[in-house]
């Protein structure tokens, strides 16, 4: 989809986007650097401590990367999920602020190299369009990012997937050995510490 096209979506506010599969561990949740400094700032917090006690560094097969992704609770909510509500719902990751749509990212290459990225939309809303699922509410994708305070054109997220975008292409070609790993974690992470 594209920022003008419509999507169909009720929120009943079951909570159940903050809620995974039981079992505790580690969340699908991946926070961008810009999601940790956020966060941290509003829970008073140095970005590295939050990292350290909300988020956990895995090894992702599909972006070939270590990443950091919100920690979940035994029952399968989010860490940051208290009575039903998050504590860093003005500051929640992108991810959250976006649901449910999913921002992805296409990169268009010339002779030069990168020439261009674009964003594009998904819906986790199923299915659609509105008439289909009985839902009433329509909903464009510009007014809703507008009315969650996600930007349009999100800077900060270009710059974090575009990197990813760069370690994961080197990834194919590269074998990945435990150094490497490391480099691009380092890299991708390394301003918020
Ligand atoms: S960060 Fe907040 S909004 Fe996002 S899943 Fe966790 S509790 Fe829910």
């Amino acid at each position: 989809m594209t920022i003008d096209d419509s999507f169909a979506f009720s929120c009943n506010l079951c909570g159940n986007c903050c809620r995974w599969d039981a079992g505790g561990g580690v969340s699908d949740n991946l926070l961008s650097g810009a999601d940790i400094i956020k966060m941290a700032a509003h829970l008073g917090m140095t970005p590295g401590a939050f990292a350290g006690r909300y988020g956990c560094a895995v090894y992702d097969p599909a972006l070939k990367l270590r990443v950091i992704k919100l920690k979940k609770n035994p029952d399968g909510s989010c860490i940051l999920l208290r009575e039903g509500r998050c504590i860093a719902y003005p500051a929640r990751p992108r991810t959250c602020a976006l649901f449910p749509l999913v921002r992805g990212y296409s990169f268009a290459l010339d002779d030069g190299g990168l020439a261009s990225i674009a964003e594009e939309y998904f819906s986790l809303s199923s299915p659609a369009p509105a008439h289909e699922c009985g839902c009433d509410k329509l909903l464009r994708v510009r007014e809703w990012l507008e009315q969650n305070g996600a930007p349009i054109s999100d800077e900060a997220d270009r710059r974090w997937y575009t990197k990813l975008w760069r370690h994961y292409t080197q990834a194919i070609d590269i074998p990945l050995s435990d150094e490497l790993l490391n480099l691009a974690f380092n890299d991708l992470y390394k301003f918020i510490y």
